[in-house]
């Protein structure tokens, strides 16, 4: 028998009330494709909207295997001895292609999954980047609601993902491993271009001397990435062992002079507005497409559009204008 949906009423009060299965359940109404489901989601969210902003939302990438899951146990640890309470969400899009998740794995974090101070929400498996990342943005605001002051929105450091959660962080944190400091580990210089924080994790044991040299090198990297002039945080380069937990209190410490820093210039709400903004036109966006794609009368023209493309009678461009152009003045 399937579950009886909650009102988003009684979801709402009980979300408010710090239940955690509320919480849970409300993140499974959001990630669902069903209508019924979405439309339940929807409204909670709206309810909710005046309980979220709350937390700080924490960003972390690196490539699988630096030592992620290891350094959210040791973080949420210290977090939690803070007073503090840590959800964890990750963004995967990587599920799909490999068939098995990086990130979902059901034995990562076992020591935070039963801190009672904290949530921990493998991303849904399968589906498009933007999709997980959609819905990953309402799932934090749920989060907020239900009296997370801290939120980690985890990332594997393949693909787009970390823009995307660059996007709906307010700080965003890249984890490297040590050594390899002179091929910068095959970054893309983008994506250490919008970190606010670089912890080179594994600095223990023999490996510690490499970290520290490996942290300067990416210290000296970033000078030469210099921000523009109206810049009020100067992104540094820590060491961390998410083994020996070394370091990890100094990386919180770090963390919390940004939001300090970023709040006292006024940039702090400015990124979370701009933010919200280029959210909404995501969803406008995406949510065109949806209209088009349920278009029936669209769905009659493309075979015939997409024959005519593939046989390159005409442009794709040209056939795209016309399609939509005959969607819009369809009355919708
Ligand atoms: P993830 O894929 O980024 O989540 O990485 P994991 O946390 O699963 O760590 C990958 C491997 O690196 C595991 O074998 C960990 O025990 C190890 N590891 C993680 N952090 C550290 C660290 O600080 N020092 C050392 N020496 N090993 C670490």
């Amino acid at each position: 028998m399937p579950r009886p949906i909650p009102t988003a009423e009684e979801l709402a009060d009980r979300l408010a009330a710090g239940e955690r299965r509320a919480l849970a359940r409300a993140i499974t109404l959001v990630e669902s494709a069903r209508a019924d489901h979405r439309a339940v989601a929807e409204d909670l969210l709206a309810r909710l909207m005046p309980k979220t902003g709350a937390s700080l939302r924490i960003g972390l990438s690196g490539v699988p295997g630096v030592g992620k899951s290891t350094f959210i146990e040791a973080f949420g640890r210290t977090v939690t001895e803070r007073d503090r309470k840590l959800a964890v969400l990750a963004v995967d899009p990587s599920s799909k292609r490999s068939g098995g998740s990086i990130l979902g794995d059901k034995t990562r974090m076992e020591e935070l999954a039963r801190n009672p101070a904290a949530f921990i929400r493998p991303s849904p498996a399968g589906g498009t980047l933007g999709g997980v990342a959609r819905r990953t943005r309402e799932s934090l605001l749920l989060c907020e609601a239900a009296g997370f002051d801290v939120i980690l929105v985890e990332t594997v450091g393949v693909g787009q993902s970390e823009t995307a959660v660059a996007e709906m962080t307010d700080l965003f944190v890249l984890m490297l491993l040590p050594g390899g400091g002179d091929e910068l580990q095959g970054l893309k210089k983008g994506v250490v271009e919008i970190a606010d924080l670089l912890l080179v994790n594994k600095a223990d044991g023999a490996l510690e001397r490499e970290a520290r040299r490996a942290a300067a090198e990416y210290h000296g990297a970033l000078n030469l990435l210099s921000g523009g002039p109206d810049r009020v945080w100067a992104p540094p380069v820590q060491t961390c062992s998410a083994v020996t937990g070394a370091g990890i209190e100094e990386a919180w410490e770090t963390m919390r002079r940004f939001e300090e820093t970023m709040r006292e210039a006024g940039r702090f709400e400015d990124r979370r507005a701009e933010q919200a903004k280029s959210w909404l036109h995501d969803e406008l966006a995406a949510g065109l497409i949806e209209a088009l794609k349920r278009d029936p009368a669209t769905a009659d023209r493309l075979p015939a559009v997409e024959a005519e493309v593939m046989a390159r009678k005409s442009p794709p461009t040209v056939a795209a204008k016309r399609l939509i152009e005959a969607f819009l003045a369809g009355g919708r």
